[in-house]
């Protein structure tokens, strides 16, 4: 599956704050964003004229790129956030939370979201007892995630955890047995991503 292979560091100094994209990298002085808080290029320093629609089109790519997804990939969780009959921003997020990397990430499983999806990719968690390999999948209620039995990836899951401070209220995480269950689906206020998702909204409903 495609995916952004950019640098991840300039994703952050681009947005103006830390998206924590590279796991414990990020929790060190060596984070991009703590030595040049200023965006990359040439113009970085200079001063960027303002509009409603770079605004928007700001929230939207940061919020694409703190979840790691290609542009369709995107707008394809936006459509089918605006077909249902709640509020497509908050919609949107818990579509997006709901990714099986994106919960492995948040039980404390991965460093990062991208080590997270390579984990699911190469089959080191099951979700109920079967494998699961596909990053995308939607997680439900009472699901429980797990490590892959006799998994070679048990160390680097387990050093992860070390990294973890708490988890996401919606989950329920045993670092000790390396499973998760998933509560609930998340509330609005349970979600910390730092986006204005109605920002996003208006970019597309336009
Ligand atoms: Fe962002 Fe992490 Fe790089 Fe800091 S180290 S700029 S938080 S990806």
């Amino acid at each position: 599956m495609a995916r952004d292979t950019g640098p991840k560091c300039r994703i952050c100094r681009r947005e103006g704050m830390k998206l924590f994209l590279k796991g414990e990298r990020c929790l060190t002085e060596k984070c991009a964003i703590e030595r040049r808080s200023y965006p990359p290029g040439e113009h970085g320093r200079g001063r960027i004229k303002q509009s409603e629609y770079l605004l928007q089109l700001r929230e939207k790519q940061k919020a694409r790129r703190y979840y790691g997804l290609l542009e369709k990939q995107f707008r394809t969780y936006y459509t089918k956030a605006a077909k249902g009959s709640g509020v497509t921003g908050e919609e949107l997020l818990r579509m997006l939370e709901t990714r099986l990397d994106n919960v492995v990430y948040r039980l404390g499983f991965a460093a990062s979201r991208a080590q997270a999806r390579q984990l699911v990719r190469h089959g080191h968690f099951h979700v109920n007892g079967r494998r699961v390999n596909i990053p995308s999948y939607q997680v439900k209620p009472d699901d429980i995630v797990s490590m892959s039995p006799g998994s070679s990836a048990e160390q680097v899951i387990r050093d992860a955890t070390d990294l973890t401070a708490s988890v996401a209220p919606w989950l329920q995480a045993d670092h000790d047995g390396l499973t998760g269950k998933i509560l609930k689906l998340p509330a609005r206020q349970e979600i910390d991503t730092p986006v204005q998702e109605s920002l996003i909204v208006e970019l597309y409903s336009k």
